[in-house]
């Protein structure tokens, strides 16, 4: 069996590790008879796996006690709409920074529900770099300030927390969660999908600080109620069991590795490998300002762009994949998660550098 380099941006690349325990595990865990996807939900075994993951998640990221953590299906996209619906709490208004593909996303969906004020926008530069919130516009009485923390797209990141005052702050960490430490307590609530960093594809994380969880707008849906997933610990109906177990292998594998202060430094050496290379190259380019360079998702262009499918054909012959860019963009993208060793890394600059000095 060779397993391949999988650069996408999701679903993405899992830990082999924690592939290899979900396999071990598929027919029998822990001596149950039964695999994890036949188990209810509601039974002592799955019970202890959900409440595991959620520990694990609380230790790692330090999630303070007034915070909930959900585990929701929808993927961020259904975030999009469940955050004004539930955080406007009769307001009429609030904050969006513009920041490319997914923040545009996340505006269009909160402008059937109220107001969007765009604070900052990316826009005059194509979304290149991260408006500084000195040059922020936001508005007294919104309800909240919404962040997209890493545009996927894109490929800027915040690598700051903005101030937002006694205005809760959101972010769609979709991307960027569990790639470093975060201080939860700077945000209102932190949504994401999980088939970036996170785990299998079906399962969207949302911590939420209570307060302000019981304030859904009239008629809300009962289902896009923080409130009905807190009261019933995200088991209102059946969660998504499979995704969930593998999120906590993940988590668990996390912890062996030395948590998220230990993921930071290798994200940064991973990042620093490439963005180096291309900062060097007079043949790859990275579009993004380097001070809100994304460490988890490197967009490139190669000058020549009739050159890019012999790129990716010779990626592929050495055993690369996935790092076609987003049709809205062109050019490559390569997605560098936690799971993505640096030797992954270093593979692929290998083979930039090899097809830089046949064509450059
Ligand atoms: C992938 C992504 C989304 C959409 O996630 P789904 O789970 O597919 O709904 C939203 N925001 C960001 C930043 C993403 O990367």
């Amino acid at each position: 069996m060779t397993r391949v380099l999988n650069f996408a941006a999701g679903p993405a690349a899992l830990p082999a590790e924690v592939l290899e325990q979900a396999a071990a595990e598929m027919l029998d865990w822990h001596a149950s008879g039964q695999s994890v996807m036949e188990m209810s939900h509601r039974g002592k075994e799955y019970m202890s796996i959900q409440a595991r993951a959620e520990a694990d998640l609380r230790e790692l990221l330090a999630i303070p006690a007034d915070y909930k953590v959900l585990f929701l299906q929808g993927g961020a996209t259904l975030q999009f709409a469940m955050v004004p619906l539930n955080l406007l709490r009769g307001k009429a208004r609030a904050d969006y920074v513009h920041s490319g593909e997914w923040a545009k996303k996340a505006i269009k969906e909160a402008r059937l529900f109220c107001e969007v004020n765009v604070a900052a926008s990316g826009e005059d530069r194509k979304f290149t770099y991260l408006p500084g919130q000195a040059e922020w516009k936001l508005s007294p009485d919104a309800a909240y300030v919404h962040i997209t923390a890493n545009e996927t797209i894109g490929g800027v990141e915040y690598h700051w927390t903005p101030q937002t005052g006694a205005v809760p702050l959101v972010a769609d960490m979709s991307s960027d969660i569990l790639s470093r430490p975060v201080d939860v307590a700077r945000y209102g609530l932190i949504y994401a999908g999980a088939q970036k960093n996170i785990g299998p594809a079906g399962l969207t994380l949302v911590i939420v600080r209570e307060d302000l969880v019981g304030q859904a707008a009239a008629k809300t849906p009962v289902m896009l109620d923080y409130k009905t997933h807190v009261e019933n610990g995200s088991m209102y109906n059946t969660p998504p069991t499979y995704s969930i177990y593998v999120a906590g292998l993940v988590f668990q594998w996390l912890k062996r590795q030395g948590g998220l202060a230990e993921m930071e430094r290798r994200n940064i050496a991973k990042a620093k490998l490439l963005y180096d290379f291309l900062d060097a190259s007079r043949f790859f380019v990275s579009p993004v300002r380097s001070e809100d360079r994304s460490r988890m998702n490197v967009p490139f262009t190669l000058r020549d762009p009739r050159l890019d499918e012999a790129f990716l054909a010779g990626a592929k012959e050495h055993g690369m994949v996935q790092l076609k860019g987003h049709r809205s963009v062109g050019g490559m993208r390569a997605s560098i998660y936690n799971a993505m060793p640096i030797e992954g890394v270093r593979t692929l600059v290998a083979w930039m550098g090899e097809f830089e000095r046949a064509h450059g």
